[in-house]
């Protein structure tokens, strides 16, 4: 039966808490406040959950939309946080399989240069001394680095937000020391050569900011995660999200799709339910927005509300870059288009300043990621075909001045740009055997999920904004959270399901200390 418009004599709260939007953030503020044995109602505008991390088909291929790697389970004997997580609300080990990435990445350069890095601390870190001898000392100075960053990270992470700035000042002064610095700012005290430097820093790719404007602490606890372990969910990654919404269902909460939330409603200054583009309503004194910050905030909540102060402080941080992606269905499979490894970085050069560079303009880019997903699961396109995605990280703001009648034509070109440079590094002939191809712009990210510029990480992961300064789980009124890769410690499946975590801790401790 429909729920009315938005009536007084309604109960205040319906449901303890109401989710906005089922991206990850928004699943992970669910299923967690669901463990808490709260009543949660999500509402997602799509018929499908997942945002970004969805799945999609063409032809005979179902394209994975996002996921290259899943970082932060971790093993069966030093289980990550995220595998924690997916034990309590049951879906591992049963119901949700995945499957260990063989290696961590193939670095290819179009001077020839052309190497697989592995995976594990110590053979990762070996595999660099090997390839650069004369750089040894620097190699091992800064893999003790980034293991105290990584014991400083953890110990945050174990107190779940609870840690205080001073103890961690004492136990990890790492963190505080390097939190201030560029990559590049830590690489210049460590090495000396330009090749060992591009290897190493490789996934700056998926950062999407080089050396010289990342932050290093995002950096360095990115590395050392995915060298732990990375994994890639069998199903994709709308197995993963379907697994979190049954979980959710089975401890008692509802979810309703094809529901866009125009509105946050407002009493006595505080949270007390939410309004539908089609005018229906539902109550709750909390809501937690999946909803990126600035639109929560400034067209969903009523325009004098909100504190100067507060509106200050979401505009202030710059946004971050979205992707371009080309999903390519192949007819040979993967040996016959020397597709050797799941991820293979394609340089153009050492300089990642002048790859960067591609980044914001509409021009052939320079870095590109060509994932072949068949290395890490064997059904993923059918028999004898391959499923190879190629993204590059592009801001979204460089489409604003782009004219309607010259979208399609920049996109084929870029599109084109992108397939050329896998033909002149990796796989000759790969045109030859296209048979689905389909790409996505920042325009196109934006239009899904409705993020900012289609912003893939929510706010730049600069040295402006580093996981201390972010925006925190609080949103802009009392009752309000935020949950989302724009919020914490920034961007990426599994950052994103814990800042929704992190939302409903902070909902937990305001109720339990009645701070409102
Ligand atoms: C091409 C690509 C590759 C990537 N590769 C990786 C990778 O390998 N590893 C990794 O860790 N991360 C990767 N990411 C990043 C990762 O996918 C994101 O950081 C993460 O999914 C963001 O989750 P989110 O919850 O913040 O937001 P979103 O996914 O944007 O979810 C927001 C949700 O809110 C819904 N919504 C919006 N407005 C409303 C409204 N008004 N009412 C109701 N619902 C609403 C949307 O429909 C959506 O479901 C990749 C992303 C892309 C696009």
């Amino acid at each position: 039966m429909r729920k009315k418009k938005y009536d007084e004599s309604l109960p205040d709260s319906s449901y303890d808490v109401i989710v906005v939007g089922a991206g990850l953030g928004g699943l992970g503020a669910a299923c967690q406040l669901a463990l808490s044995e709260k009543k949660v109602l999500l509402l997602e505008k799509h018929n499908v959950p997942g945002g970004y991390a969805t799945s999609f088909v063409r032809g005979r291929f179902e394209f994975e939309g996002a996921l290259h790697v899943l970082s932060d389970i971790g093993t069966e004997d030093n289980r990550g946080s995220l595998y924690e997580f997916f034990e309590e609300l049951e879906i591992f080990p049963e119901k949700l399989k995945y499957k260990y990435v063989n290696e961590y990445y193939r670095s290819v350069f179009y001077d020839g240069y052309d190497v697989i890095m592995p995976l594990g601390v110590d053979t990762y870190f070996n595999k660099l001394i090997e390839l650069f001898p004369d750089e040894r000392e620097g190699i091992e100075k800064f893999k003790i680095l980034a293991q105290k960053i990584r014991e400083g990270f953890n110990y945050v992470a174990s107190k779940g937000g609870k840690a205080s700035p001073l103890s961690i000042l004492i136990k990890h002064p790492w963190l505080a020391r390097i939190g201030g610095l560029t990559l590049k700012d830590i690489f210049k005290r460590f090495f000396k050569n330009p090749r060992l430097m591009a290897v190493l820093a490789q996934i700056w790719g998926y950062d999407g900011l080089p050396p010289s404007q990342l932050n290093s602490l995002y950096f360095i606890i990115t590395l050392m995660s995915l060298l732990r372990s990375s994994v890639f969910p069998m199903g994709r990654s709308h197995a993963l999200t379907s697994c979190m919404i049954n979980a959710l269902k089975e401890l008692g909460g509802e979810v309703r799709y094809n529901a866009l939330v125009n509105r946050i409603l407002v009493k006595n200054g505080r949270v007390s339910g939410v309004e539908l583009l089609n005018g229906d309503v539902y109550r709750s004194k909390v809501v937690v927005s999946n909803v990126n910050p600035i639109c929560t905030t400034m067209k969903m909540l009523p325009e004098d509300i909100v504190s100067d102060s507060y509106k200050r402080r979401i505009y202030a941080p710059k946004i971050g870059n979205s992707a371009f992606s080309v999903y390519l269905g192949l007819n040979a499979p993967p040996d016959k288009l020397g597709l050797t490894t799941h991820e293979t970085f394609i340089n153009a050069t050492d300089d990642m300043d002048d790859m960067y560079q591609t980044v914001e303009k509409l021009e052939t880019p320079k870095i590109i990621v060509a994932a072949c997903y068949n290395h890490v699961s064997e059904n993923i396109s059918p028999p004898g075909t391959t499923q190879l995605v190629l993204t590059t990280i592009q801001m979204g703001n460089v489409w604003h001045s782009v004219p309607p009648d010259q979208y399609h034509r920049i996109k084929d070109e870029i599109t084109n740009d992108m397939v050329s440079m896998v033909e002149r590094t990796i796989s000759p002939n790969l045109r030859e055997y296209i048979e689905v191809l389909e790409a996505a712009t920042p325009v196109t990210y934006y239009r899904y999920s409705k993020s900012m510029d289609g912003a893939i990480y929510g706010y730049t992961q600069s040295i402006m904004d580093s996981p201390m300064l972010r925006l925190g789980s609080r949103g802009a009124i009392p009752g309000l959270y935020l949950a989302g890769a724009w919020i914490g410690i920034g961007g990426g499946f599994s950052p994103a399901i814990n800042s929704g975590r992190m939302a409903a801790a902070a909902y937990l401790e305001d109720l339990k200390k009645k701070r409102w």
